[in-house]
């Protein structure tokens, strides 16, 4: 909606472009474009280049690392970001314990733990769901014991993404069993360096190891590391959902995505012509160009009306519902106009198409997490129909 956007947001937008333009490394940016295999290295190194500008936390205050910036500021510098595929900052520690520690930490936390989110010293994942705890994530069961100045923490997590690669994790776990399951939670930071931590990875449909299991077996934990009060956790666990908000949409990826798929259509021939001269194909790619500036339009109109947000808080659920369809269908288009080319994938190799039949695997799983979308249809029915 570039159109309403003032004229410094204008400017902003063309400096964040600049800025990644001019600063991306080469090597970054040409393996996240071309689907090579994650290096944690790269998400550090370009989160750090960022951070000298405040912009790996940009929606933060100045004296914890961030910038300041306000909603529509740092959804510019993401979606630019996004379509200049560079890695984003890492969303487990920015998007989500970064707001929960603002909102709920003392000053002791804060001043330990933000300065070293904002510049990835420590890389943080996220302990929510456990086997049989994902959309009721309020039947968790890994319990946290007082036991002095410790909680004694036993248990499972499951799907922790990037666990494997992670420093430290912020984990829901029940410090009491109360009537009401919502209650008796505590948000609890764990070191994953502690004594009886451990990780299983997980392999997923495409491949790659992203996820894990974390098994927790008699884990010390200080009681400083609560964050919040002891069994108000689920007021954490709510406020970090609804911190991700500004993110949830994804437009910028949808764009960079349909984007590649221009080009593709554009660079790829079938006998004399090219595919993108084939009318079913350009209607295709067209009719998705609608569906992604439709739903940059709602989530701006979202994000830039507080009184919709009050009015509607369901309203997120449609652009999260929304915006993973929207990424699978691209994604799929994607490892189509690829063909067998799609399927290769070799560190160090990269052409147009490598990768393309991986990811469109791995984004099958968007439309499970950060909720599902028989959730988000649950959430907006009971909204709208009572
Ligand atoms: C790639 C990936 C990364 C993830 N990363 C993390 C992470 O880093 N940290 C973390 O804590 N978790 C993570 N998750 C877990 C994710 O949050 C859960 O998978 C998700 O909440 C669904 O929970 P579940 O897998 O237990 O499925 P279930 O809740 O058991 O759901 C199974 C099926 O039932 C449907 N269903 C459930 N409840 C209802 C209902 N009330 N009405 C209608 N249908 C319903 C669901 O839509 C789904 O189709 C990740 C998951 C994936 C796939």
């Amino acid at each position: 909606m570039d159109l309403e956007l003032t004229a410094s947001q204008k400017a902003f937008r063309e400096e964040a472009r600049a800025f990644i333009r001019e600063r991306l490394p080469a090597d970054i940016r040409e393996r996240v474009r071309n689907g090579s295999a994650f290096h944690k290295q790269d998400t550090v190194t370009w989160q750090r280049i960022l951070h000298e500008r405040g912009w790996a936390a940009p929606h933060w205050p100045n004296e914890y690392g961030g910038a300041g910036l306000g909603t529509i500021e740092r959804l510019i510098l993401l979606d630019e970001l996004q379509r200049a595929g560079a890695p984003t900052p890492l969303a487990f520690n920015v998007a989500m314990l970064g707001p929960v520690l603002l909102r709920f930490g003392t000053e002791e936390q804060k001043r330990f733990f933000l300065p070293k989110l904002a510049n990835l010293d420590l890389w943080f994942c996220q302990g929510f769901s456990e086997p049989g705890a994902g959309s009721d994530l309020a039947s968790l069961r890994t319990r946290a014991t007082r036991d002095g100045d410790h909680y004694i923490v036993e248990g499972q997590k499951i799907w922790t993404t990037g666990a494997h690669n992670a420093d430290w994790i912020f984990a829901l776990v029940r410090t009491e069993s109360a009537a009401r399951k919502q209650d008796g939670i505590s948000f609890l930071l764990i070191d994953m360096r502690s004594a009886g931590v451990s990780v299983r990875p997980i392999v997923s449909i495409d491949g790659e190891h992203h996820l894990n299991e974390v098994f927790f077996d008699a884990v010390r934990v200080p009681v400083s590391n609560m964050i919040g009060e002891e069994g108000r956790g689920w007021d954490c666990a709510k406020y970090l959902l609804g911190s991700e908000r500004a993110t949830i949409a994804s437009v910028g990826l949808c764009w960079e995505r349909l984007e590649r798929a221009r080009e593709l259509a554009a660079a790829t021939r079938q006998g004399d012509r090219r595919l993108i001269d084939d009318p079913k194909l350009a209607t295709e790619l067209a009719m998705l160009g609608a569906e992604v500036r439709a739903l940059e339009l709602t989530n701006w109109r979202f994000l830039t009306d507080p009184e919709m947000g009050r009015k509607m808080p369901a309203f997120a659920s449609v652009l999260k519902l929304k915006g993973s369809e929207l990424m699978q269908e691209l994604t799929a288009l994607l490892a189509r106009l690829s063909g067998p080319a799609g399927l290769e994938r070799r560190d160090g190799e990269s052409h147009a198409q490598a990768g393309a039949v991986s990811r469109y695997f791995f984004i099958r799983a968007a439309t499970i997490y950060g909720g599902s979308s028989e959730v988000q249809k649950d959430i907006l029915a009971k909204q709208l129909l009572g």
